[in-house]
C-alpha cells in the first residue's frame, strides 16, 4: 500500500541552492535528508534494519535494487519500488511502502522522500515543510496498525507534534496543513487526507501538553492517540463528502464562493460548519491563502457581511471550542 502526500498537483521546477551563502545568511536551514534519516532509526530502534530511506531526488530508481533482492523482496515489490522512485520524481511528492522478505516475519518499510512544490506544512516550500514530509512518511512506518483516513490523521499526528518539536513557528504552518488537508479534501471530494481535525487538536493542547518534552517513543503513541480519538468515523466522511460535493473540481475561487453559502447554512455543531469556516477563514485573510498556486481570496468588501455572519456565528460557539482558538476573523 502506498500513502502519497495528497496534493493538487501542478508542474515542476527545482530551485537549485545556491553555492555560497551570503555573509549573514548563518547555518544552512536546509532539510538534511540523511541526517533525518540517521535520527528516525536512533529515535525509533523497531526500525532498524526494518526500513530505507530513499530520497527521490537523488537516486536513480534501481539504485537499491540489489540491496533489496539480498533482503529477500521479490521481483515484483523491487519493480514496485523502482515505479515510486520514478513517481516520486515525476509527481514532486513522497511516499511509504511496506514490502514483504523472504524469511522475514517484519515487512521492510521503504520511505521515499521527494521535496513538494506546494507545500503542505507552512504556506509556502520550505525546509519546515520538507521535515513535516519526512515525518509524515515515517509516521505511517511508525504506526503501521491503522489504515485509509485513520492512518493518514496517525501520520500526520506524528508530523504534527514533531512540528513541535523541531520549529518555533510549529504553530502557524500547521495552521496552513490543517486549512490545506480540508480545502483539498472539498476540491477533490476526497475524504482520505482529511487530517485537520486532529491537526488542529494538536495546535490547540501544544501549550498545555509541552510536546518538546516527549520522548520519541511517547511522540508515536500519543499520534496514534490523537488519531484515533478525532479521526471522524466513516459515516461522519460520507456526510462531510455529501455536503461538499457541489465545490468538486470547481476552479479554487469559485468554490470558496460557493462554499460561504454552504457553510453559513449548516449547523454550528456540525462537521460541515467546522470544516466550511476553517477554509473560509483563510480565505477571508488579507490577500487569501495560495492553494498549490492558486489563489483562495476572499478579502474584499463585497465579501465582508459573509465573513461577519461567519464570525457571528463562531463568537456563540463554546469558549474551548477548537474553531475559537484557531480561526481569527
Ligand atoms: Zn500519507
Amino acid at each position: 500500500m502506498t500513502c502519497p502526500l495528497l496534493t493538487l498537483r501542478y508542474s515542476y521546477m527545482t530551485a537549485k541552492p545556491k553555492k555560497r551563502p551570503a555573509p549573514d545568511a548563518g547555518p544552512s536551514l536546509r532539510f538534511d535528508f540523511n541526517a533525518a534519516a540517521k535520527r528516525a532509526l536512533k529515535d525509533h530502534p523497531e526500525l532498524r534494519g526494518n526500513m530505507l530511506f530513499i530520497h527521490a531526488g537523488e537516486t536513480k530508481p534501481d539504485a537499491h535494487s540489489d540491496d533489496l533482492m539480498m533482503q529477500g523482496v521479490d521481483d515484483d515489490e523491487i519493480a514496485d519500488v523502482e515505479k515510486m522512485v520514478r513517481d516520486a520524481k515525476r509527481l514532486k511528492t513522497s511516499f511509504h511502502l511496506a514490502v514483504s522478505r523472504e524469511d522475514h516475519k517484519k515487512s521492510l518499510g521503504v520511505l521515499v522522500f521527494h521535496p513538494d512544490k506546494h507545500s503542505i506544512f507552512g504556506a509556502k516550500p520550505s525546509p519546515a515543510d520538507d521535515a513535516g514530509t519526512f515525518d509524515h512518511e515515517t509516521g505511517h512506518a511508525l504506526i503501521s496498525r491503522t489504515e485509509g483516513t485513520l492512518s493518514e490523521n496517525a501520520a500526520d499526528g506524528f508530523a504534527a507534534i514533531r512540528h513541535f518539536q523541531r520549529f518555533d513557528n510549529a504553530r502557524e504552518n500547521l495552521e496552513y496543513a490543517g486549512w490545506k488537508r480540508a480545502a483539498v479534501a472539498m476540491l477533490l471530494g476526497k475524504t482520505s487526507h482529511l487530517t485537520t481535525f486532529t491537526i488542529d487538536r494538536i495546535i490547540c493542547d501544544a501549550e498545555a501538553a509541552k510536546f518538546s518534552s516527549l520522548k520519541p517513543a511517547e511522540t508515536k503513541k500519543i499520534a496514534e492517540e490523537y488519531a484515533r480519538k478525532f479521526t471522524p468515523s466513516a459515516k461522519r466522511l460520507a456526510k462531510i463528502s455529501h455536503d461538499f460535493a457541489p465545490l468538486k473540481k470547481l476552479p479554487p475561487q469559485q468554490a470558496a464562493e460557493k462554499l460561504a453559502a454552504i457553510t453559513l447554512k449548516a449547523r454550528a455543531d456540525s462537521d460541515t460548519f467546522y470544516l466550511g469556516a476553517r477554509v473560509l477563514a483563510g480565505a477571508f485573510r488579507k490577500g487569501g491563502l495560495r492553494l498549490d498556486g492558486k489563489k483562495i481570496d476572499l478579502s474584499g468588501e463585497e465579501h465582508a457581511q459573509l465573513r461577519m455572519k461567519l464570525k457571528m456565528k463562531i463568537e456563540k460557539m463554546p469558549k474551548n471550542h477548537p474553531l475559537k482558538k484557531i480561526v481569527v476573523l
